[in-house]
């Protein structure tokens, strides 16, 4: 990974973690840089919570899974594979060979509920914890954090 010294672009989803029975993080929104999107779908029931960081609610996820939560669960899929991200949510239906879509697909099957977003500001925190842990600079350990800003995929 070559240093930039320019400001660093969010990843369309710098943070993802399977926590608290739920798989949580943080996704930027497409639109405006400064602005993201705290997604979480719940293990087991699929309810779903999105909100701003500044605990505005998400006006896709009026029922539905909004596109930040179907990135989240791209980048969960990416990050930790499908299998395990099914056995995480309890997604028992999901086929054998699954993928992001198919899990998807899966959940809302269910039509879940919207859940109210309690946890985004836990999650928010811990994400701009790691932050700064990732601003602690140059390291020779491997550290699994900075898959969250791959350099080359595309920022939408
Ligand atoms: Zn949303």
């Amino acid at each position: 990974m070559v240093p930039s010294a320019r400001p660093r672009k969010l990843a369309k989803v710098p943070f993802v973690e399977l926590a608290d029975g739920r798989l949580q993080g943080v996704v930027s929104s497409g639109s405006d840089i400064g602005r993201v999107y705290v997604s979480s779908v719940e293990a087991g029931s699929y309810a779903f919570a999105c909100s701003t960081n500044n605990n505005r609610p998400c006006g896709g996820a009026r029922g539905w899974f909004c596109n930040h939560i179907r990135a989240l669960i791209g980048e969960a899929v990416l990050q930790y594979g499908a299998e395990r991200v099914a056995r995480y949510l309890k997604i028992e239906d999901a086929a054998e060979e699954s993928d992001a879509q198919s899990l998807t697909g899966a959940m809302t099957a269910t039509r879940p509920a919207q859940s109210d977003s309690s946890a985004a500001a836990q999650v928010f925190s811990r994400f701009l914890r790691h932050l700064a842990y990732l601003e602690l600079g140059p390291t020779t350990a491997p550290l699994p954090e900075m898959q969250w800003f791959p350099t080359t995929r595309a920022v939408a």
